[in-house]
């Protein structure tokens, strides 16, 4: 064909006729897709409208569709938990006879009142205090 050394036109008009004539098919076979303008050599082109072909407006909404749910599937980072601290000691303290342990400061605390580890108090049967809410065995592991 045009191709063929024989021919005498010129590179770039070969590659015009054949740019022109590879569109032209896409424009019939795709006539609701915009037609590339990267569009290079006839020969490759040839050998790509059958796959051009095959996908042809459907795979676009296709894809349409599929880019609308990846926002639904991104995975939550939040989920992670992070690993619990090393245990520190929390100290309340209990007065004897009493019902509640207590923070440092609460008013109920005096001078000799016991200093016993948050675990000891609840163990030994006292609640947290409704007045200087201290610590639960829950907080601290
Ligand atoms: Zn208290």
């Amino acid at each position: 064909m045009m191709w063929s050394d024989r021919c005498k036109w010129p590179r770039y008009a070969k590659s015009l006729i054949s740019v022109g004539y590879a569109v032209l098919l896409l424009a019939i076979l795709l006539p609701m897709t915009q037609p590339p303008e990267r569009a290079k050599g006839g020969v490759e082109l040839v050998g790509l409208t059958p796959a051009l072909e095959v996908q042809g407006p459907q795979m676009a909404e296709d894809a349409t569709q599929y880019e609308a749910y990846v926002p639904v599937y991104q995975p939550e980072a939040t989920l992670f938990v992070e690993p619990t601290p090393t245990p520190v000691p929390v100290y309340v303290y209990c007065n004897d006879g009493g019902e509640y342990y207590h923070t440092k400061n609460c008013r109920f605390v005096k001078a000799n009142t016991p200093k016993v580890t948050l675990a000891q108090a609840v163990n030994a049967g006292f609640k947290p205090c409704k007045s200087c809410k201290p610590p639960k065995q829950d907080d601290a592991g």
